[in-house]
């Protein structure tokens, strides 16, 4: 790969937009200059990227996606190599996917699982959270050794999904005591499972079975609940710290920030689906065709949610993008679970409960997240903090993930400012589904170069990549904590 130099750009971090040159060797960022500072250098470089009127941010990183997931009677549509090259697509350059282990399987198998699926199979670089699906003293123990041995430092739990994944309050608060224990994140899925389940089977018997259904039996309010709940127990299990994960909705946002305003260690992430998309425009399309957007969290109504209108009086999307902008919400991740309409979510034909439930989404976070910069909901240093350098930190990655600066992996995107995107099956789309949940989306700006510690892996709308270059990231405890 040799000597690499990035010039005329601006450089983008969460503290400013700068114009400087890049230099990098090898597969690490080693200078960051002043413009033309490393003219002497240019000559004997072996490649030279021009980035004159464009940004040159850090590579992004996802921390929630499911490749190869088994879910709903199906397993999602991308394979690690299909998602890590859509990834790179998008301009993403780390993907944090999640090792599953459910009630009485054993933690290290699951970890091995996962490792097995992605193991040379991937474009970019990955690492794994541990969801622990059944709380027992074998998996107790294991959590203490996957932070210690194996670089996995955070553990995803459920309030939602009885019978799959569910744990019980006192099953959490056991984990979360050993996550105080050994330092570890503990990442939440906020949902009441079990009043959830009363709300579908009413609904079913009823004979609503259009997708519409599966937004209308997850109530706000039942996310909200589970999110204060989760934030109750974390305090009392010693202030460990706790990541909500896909955070749709404006009341449970308020738990979030509440509990902020009090000093707790909590976190909430949301996804460009609650941001961008409503049920209207989407889950009641008539007939099946909403499927394409049934995920959990679910998206919600725009200004005609019975339960919640607002902090100031404009729904649930607006209250996520301030929550964006004040820090409340501190991450962009997608919950990348894709699902084919064909044989998959075709699954829940007149029963929107058997609708597999996940959007894909990975490659389209820093265009979509972009957009709300041109749209003027948060800056452009926001854009890179929510969808690059919190991430990395907060997930113990940083600063070799999320960072332009010396010493950092050289993953680098090169964005144009002055391009579109057009969002589409047809149209800029790479991962393994029939359909886009983002069809006719037109971003103002494009990712114009890709670089994965090193390797160009995208350039003039070409892959460059090669299967097998993402290495796996042994991840630090969270770096966010005092
Ligand atoms: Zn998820």
């Amino acid at each position: 790969m040799g000597v690499t130099l990035i010039k005329n750009g601006t450089v983008v971090s969460p503290t400013g937009a700068t114009p400087q040159d890049v230099l990098i060797d090898g597969e690490v960022i080693v200078a960051v200059g002043a413009p033309g500072y490393f003219a002497a250098t240019e000559e004997g470089a072996d490649r030279v990227i021009d980035a004159t009127g464009k940004y040159v941010i850090p590579g992004g990183v996802d921390v929630h996606t499911h490749m190869e997931l088994p879910f709903g009677g199906t397993s999602a549509s991308d394979t690690f190599e299909s998602g890590t090259i859509a990834a790179a697509w998008g301009g993403v350059t780390t993907i944090v996917d999640f090792a599953v282990q459910r009630a009485g399987e054993d933690v290290h198998a699951g970890l091995a699982e996962w490792h097995r699926k992605a193991d040379g199979n991937c474009a970019i670089d990955y690492g794994f959270h541990q969801i622990i699906g059944g709380v027992d003293e074998e998996s107790l123990k294991a959590m203490s050794y996957l932070v210690e041995h194996e670089g996995v430092s955070s553990f995803k739990m459920f309030m939602a999904y009885p019978g799959v994944f569910y744990s019980d309050d006192g099953q959490i608060l056991r984990a979360m005591q050993q996550a105080a224990d050994c330092g570890a994140m503990i990442m939440m899925h906020a949902e009441n499972g079990i009043a959830i389940d009363v709300l579908v089977a009413q609904a079913l018997a009823r004979g609503e079975t259009d997708p519409r259904y599966h937004s209308y039996t997850r109530p706000s309010p039942l996310e909200a609940e589970a999110t204060h709940r989760a934030i109750v127990l974390s305090h009392v299990a010693g202030n460990v710290p706790l990541y909500i994960v896909h955070m749709s909705a404006g009341d449970a946002l308020e738990e979030v920030a509440a509990a902020r305003h009090h000093g707790r260690n909590v976190f909430a992430e949301t996804c460009p689906q609650y941001l961008w998309l409503t049920l209207e425009e989407t889950l009641a399309k008539p007939g099946f065709e909403g499927a394409k957007w049934v995920c959990s969290t679910p998206v919600r109504s725009k200004d005609n949610d019975p339960h919640w209108k607002g902090l100031h009086g404009h729904g649930h999307q607006a209250d996520l993008w301030r929550g964006l902008r004040m820090n409340e919400l501190a991450v962009v991740s997608t919950d990348h679970c894709p699902f084919c309409m064909k044989d998959q979510k075709e699954l829940g034909l007149g029963n929107f409960a058997a609708i597999p439930n996940g959007i894909g989404g990975v490659e389209h976070r820093m265009e979509l997240i972009y957009q709300g910069v041109v749209a003027g909901e948060l800056s452009l240093e926001r854009w890179v903090e929510t969808c690059c350098t919190t991430p990395a930190r907060m997930f113990g990655m940083y600063p070799r993930k999320g960072i332009i600066a010396p010493g950092a992996d050289a993953d680098v995107v090169v964005w144009d400012p002055n391009r579109r995107t057009k969002i589409g099956i047809n149209d800029k789309h790479h991962m393994n589904m029939d359909h886009s949940a983002y069809e006719g989306f037109v971003i103002d700006g494009k990712v114009d170069t890709v670089l994965s510690r090193g390797m160009v892996v995208v350039e003039n709308d070409q892959f460059h990549g090669r299967t097998g270059h993402g290495q796996y990231i042994k991840r630090g405890l969270s770096q966010y904590l005092v």
